[in-house]
């Protein structure tokens, strides 16, 4: 029955290129086929779409299939990541989820060894349900992928910078290794710590790139969304058969809300990355080993910088102590105690216990994640501000003056 629907409604965006710098671009909708020329695109909330005949099809019919909004907001981000096709799905586990299923049984994905949670879950499950193998490596050393590479290998998986311990791959090294040894397979990157504002892995050599739309590219976590794009159609156009087929494509509403919150992206981040920067000079300043991949002694500093034009808002520290930690987290109040990152608002975690506690423990240990690791993702508070409460909670939980490392 799946024929009958439009097989790719209102896949316009093949030829969407760039004109101007990114800040502009990202405030830029292209609303111009509005019919009342709506300043703001419109939420379309329905399900369906009359038809001119029995036999006439509109560009849309039934929104699991298209929707304007989600249309208007994919085309958008499509522009602003460099793809020639973007889709937004329900989550950003969602769109790896879609991703996931190019795959077939007996397939192999190779991944990095410092992925997020959710990402191993998912990668697990694969495992054990479809019988598909991943091979977790250390894509910080790009030929440790070499041995792996095979007529079997279908997605090669990274994040840079990895989260929580802020670990860079080579993206255009390794994109170009899996292109010459495996013509089959897709290098896949997980941007949702960049933002396409700071990273455009598809400019970088990768064919899929996707985020958590939920994080920098809403802005508010005031909803969950995924968005991947495509560089090339045809990639993106067997991508969309798995979101009509599944039925995961984004709602009218969140597209609107993720449409909204990304025009302010650029603003958001650049003084997101300023506090950010100072903070994590400051905690270094005070003896803390910190990761943050734009500290000069962040032993990938030139790598990150040569892919990368900032290093973005998310940084850990080690305090060298899980007690202390925990009262460093707990004495702050500016700071919520939360999951995820990318808010207007910031947060402190402690990963361990909280965003990466699905990991079991051997395993944390193997990837040498630090129990006692705080991660901040600062917001776009002042900056002053959350450096006294910062300062405050350190010296509350004695961590203050500087600790032996
Ligand atoms: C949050 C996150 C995801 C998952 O996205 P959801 O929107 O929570 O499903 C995937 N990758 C990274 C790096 C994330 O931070």
């Amino acid at each position: 029955m799946t024929d009958i629907l439009p097989s790719s409604p209102a896949a316009s965006v093949t030829s969407v290129t760039r004109r101007y710098r990114f800040a502009t671009e990202v405030v830029t909708v292209d609303n111009s086929d509005d019919p009342h020329n709506a300043a703001s695109v419109p939420i379309y909330q329905t399900a369906t779409f009359k038809q001119k005949g029995a036999t006439a099809t509109g560009e849309y019919d039934y929104s699991r299939s298209g929707n304007p909004t989600r249309t208007h907001v994919e085309n958008h981000l499509a522009k602003i990541m460099s793809a020639e096709r973007a889709l937004v799905v329900t989550s950003g586990m969602g769109a790896l989820d879609v991703i996931t299923r190019l795959v077939k049984t007996g397939e192999e994905i190779i991944a990095g060894d410092d992925l997020y949670g959710g990402t191993n879950r998912l990668l697990s499950f694969l495992a054990k349900s479809q019988n598909v193998k991943t091979h977790h490596i250390d894509t910080t050393k790009s030929d440790s992928i070499l041995p792996y590479l095979s007529d079997k290998t279908r997605l090669v998986l990274l994040e840079s910078p990895t989260n929580p311990l802020i670990k860079i791959s080579d993206i255009p090294t390794i994109s170009k290794y899996v292109h010459d040894r495996c013509p089959n397979a897709l290098v896949v990157v997980d941007n949702t710590m960049m933002s396409p504002y700071l990273q455009r892995p598809l400019e970088l050599g990768a064919d899929i790139s996707y985020h958590s739309g939920t994080k920098y590219l809403s802005g508010h976590h005031d909803l969950m969304a995924g968005v991947i794009g495509a560089k090339k159609a045809s990639v993106g156009d067997e991508l969309y058969y798995v979101i009509n087929a599944t039925g995961c494509g984004l709602s009218p509403f969140d597209s609107w809300l993720l449409l909204r919150g990304v025009k302010t992206l650029a603003v958001r981040m650049d003084k997101q990355q300023a506090s950010c920067i100072r903070i994590a000079d400051y905690l270094e300043a005070q003896g803390f080993k910190v990761h943050f991949p734009g500290l000069r002694s962040h032993p990938q500093y030139d790598l990150h910088a040569s892919m990368a034009s900032g290093p973005g808002a998310v940084l850990s520290f080690e305090t060298g102590d899980t007690g202390i930690s925990e009262r460093i987290v707990e004495g702050t109040k500016l700071w919520s105690i939360s999951v995820s990152f990318g808010c207007v608002n910031s947060l402190i975690s402690m990963p361990c216990r909280m965003s990466h506690a699905s990991i079991p423990a051997h395993i944390r240990a193997e990837r040498s994640l630090p129990e006692d690791l705080i991660r901040l993702c600062v917001g776009i508070e002042d900056a002053d501000d959350l450096l006294e409460d910062l300062e405050q909670a350190l010296n509350i939980a004695g961590a203050l003056p500087t600790p032996s490392k």
